[in-house]
């Protein structure tokens, strides 16, 4: 017997139809390449998304295509996100601070025939002219007056190629699975793999990253996803804001700039942003440097990465700040276990709830969690057993855009993470390590993540990471890597007796090397693989 009630698609075009109406003054406010400080309303913004749409069938775009975007945050890229999926096609955010050869790869791999960039990431597609044969025209994202010069041919700014445009689109009744965005992981080994979301993922998922034990956004808010557009879709938050009317603040290339981010809270009431760790250490650093203060901000989303007690206890005592840790990836749209604390929780001692706070969170209805061993056995919910972080839902990706083999899902269903985790009775998730990471001494796991959070703690210690190392008798040792806080000095044995009490005594490393800069990934986290490499010849005894 089936339901007799309506079924109407779950897709993003449905979002903009709603937020046009409902909360048409509602402000969007962005950081652009020829505007500091541009601000519209969502129906200045879907007005234009219809012109884009008409801009869209001009240049031929058909259902299914794969659009290509190449920017910051912005009012434009935000455009983008509603016009490329409403229209049919396929919104394909690609990451700029990826190797040309990648970004290659990636163009060629999804076919995109056009491409919205930003003007400063033309030279990165000139150096690529030539290679890229299913290009045939580039818009560049901003107006005619601040159009650079360029060695490129088909090239117009977007303000032209949309202005001309009638206002009314009749967009298509699509189907709820049609693909609407495509996003390629940064592919650590291996070439990079997209992953292909729907209408209907991208919906629910918004859905689920406004309830109040995730995001807990509403027309109240003011939100800044200081993480990019081109990284899973900043964590949803584009589809999720209109939803209830949150005003967006945009912060376009001053990602990494502490002060425009400060003037950007202070200035436009931010409630709520988002961002990996290493964007809050630096923002954090600036505030006690300057001495400024973040008075409307009332919490910070932090994901991508492990996030040290240091960051959580300094918003809160300085700042009076809740940080809300959150887990997932590309794969996973990503919202995969958020934290929040359960009621009751708040009243423990300080000392268990920082052990609550910093674990990756709790499931979150839409994902199913489990965690597998090695042989193969789900591991109960005791906070010790570890294993690999399985999970399955309606918005975790089943295969790879065009790759037929390899299909990643294990015979359930259940898609393996590579992250390895505990999970408690409560349901906290803690992450250990990514399967690759893990170091192995003495046929004991030592958890990375433990260290360097504990490491970070130390004031002198501006970013930790820890890998494993060859050694003769325990097959492998962890090394600490360290930078150091600009002007702030200490010595390896004061780092290393700092840990002391933090984690099992054995865990302690043997050696700290201290570097100069610590290399990250094109997604901002720290890269392994690179610390590695340049410390490959490195031995621990
Ligand atoms: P990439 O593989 O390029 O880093 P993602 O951005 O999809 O791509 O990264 C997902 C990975 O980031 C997860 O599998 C996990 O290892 C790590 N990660 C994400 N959030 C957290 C977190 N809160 N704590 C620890 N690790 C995290």
């Amino acid at each position: 017997l089936s339901g007799q009630m309506m079924t109407l698609p779950l897709s993003i075009t449905s979002v903009m139809r709603f937020a046009e109406k409902a909360h048409k003054d509602t402000e969007i406010v962005s950081v652009t390449p020829d505007n500091p400080r541009h601000r519209y309303t969502y129906a200045d913004a879907f007005r234009r998304v219809r012109q884009l749409a008409n801009a869209l069938k001009g240049s031929g775009v058909g259902s299914g295509d794969r659009v290509a975007t190449l920017a910051w945050n912005d009012h434009r890229h935000l455009e983008l996100y509603y016009g490329i999926p409403s229209y049919g096609a396929v919104c394909h955010t690609i990451n700029p601070r990826l190797f040309p050869e990648q970004v290659e790869y990636i163009v060629n791999h999804a076919e995109n025939k056009l491409l919205f960039t930003d003007p400063a990431f033309l030279p990165l597609l000139e150096t690529l002219q030539g290679k890229l044969p299913s290009l045939k025209q580039i818009v560049v994202l901003t107006d005619s007056l601040h159009m650079p010069e360029t060695s490129l041919s088909g090239v117009v700014d977007y303000e032209s190629y949309i202005g001309n445009q009638p206002d009314a689109f009749d967009w298509p009744e699509l189907d709820e699975n049609a693909a609407s965005g495509l996003c390629y992981t940064s592919g650590t080994t291996g070439n990079p793999k997209g992953v292909l979301y729907s209408h209907r993922s991208t919906l629910l998922h918004a859905y689920a990253t406004i309830t109040p034990d995730v995001m807990c956004l509403s027309s109240h808010d003011a939100v800044l996803p200081i993480v990019p557009m081109f990284h899973v879709n900043a964590w949803s938050i584009p589809y999720a804001a209109p939803i209830v009317g949150s005003k967006l603040v945009l912060p376009g290339s001053q990602m990494g700039d502490s002060e425009t981010l400060q003037q950007l809270i202070d200035s436009e009431g931010v409630t709520i942003s988002a961002g990996v760790p290493t964007i809050w250490l630096a923002l954090l650093e600036y505030l006690r440097t300057t001495g400024k203060t973040l008075e409307s901000l009332n919490r910070v989303v932090v994901g991508g990465a492990a996030c040290p007690l240091s960051i959580i206890g300094e918003f809160e005592q300085r700042h009076n700040i809740k940080t809300l840790q959150g887990w997932g990836m590309t794969e996973t749209s990503p919202l995969g276990v958020f934290n929040t604390l359960k009621s009751g929780m708040a009243k423990l001692p300080k000392e268990e709830l920082d052990e609550i706070k910093v674990k990756q969170g709790r499931p979150i209805f839409g994902v199913d969690i489990r965690i597998i061993d090695e042989t193969g056995a789900e591991q109960p919910w005791d906070g010790e057993s570890t294993g690999e972080v399985q999970v399955k839902g309606n918005w975790v990706c089943n295969s790879y855009f065009r790759q037929e083999t390899g299909a990643p899902l294990n015979d359930d269903g259940f898609f393996p993470t590579g992250d390895v985790a505990s999970i408690d009775p409560q349901g906290f998730m803690r992450i250990t390590d990514r399967i690759k990471d893990v170091i192995k001494s003495g046929g004991e796991w030592i958890s990375s993540i433990d260290l360097e959070n504990a490491a970070i703690g130390h004031p002198a210690v501006a970013e930790a990471a820890v890998i494993g190392v060859p050694h003769a008798k325990w097959t492998e040792r962890p090394l600490l890597i360290v930078k150091k806080v600009d002007g702030v000095n200490a010595g390896k044995e004061e780092i290393l007796s700092f840990l002391e009490g933090k984690v099992a005594k054995w865990w302690i490393p043997d050696d700290v090397q201290f570097i100069d800069e610590i290399p990250h990934t094109a997604t901002g986290k720290i890269s392994k693989k690179d610390l590695r490499e340049i410390f490959s010849d490195y031995s621990a005894g």
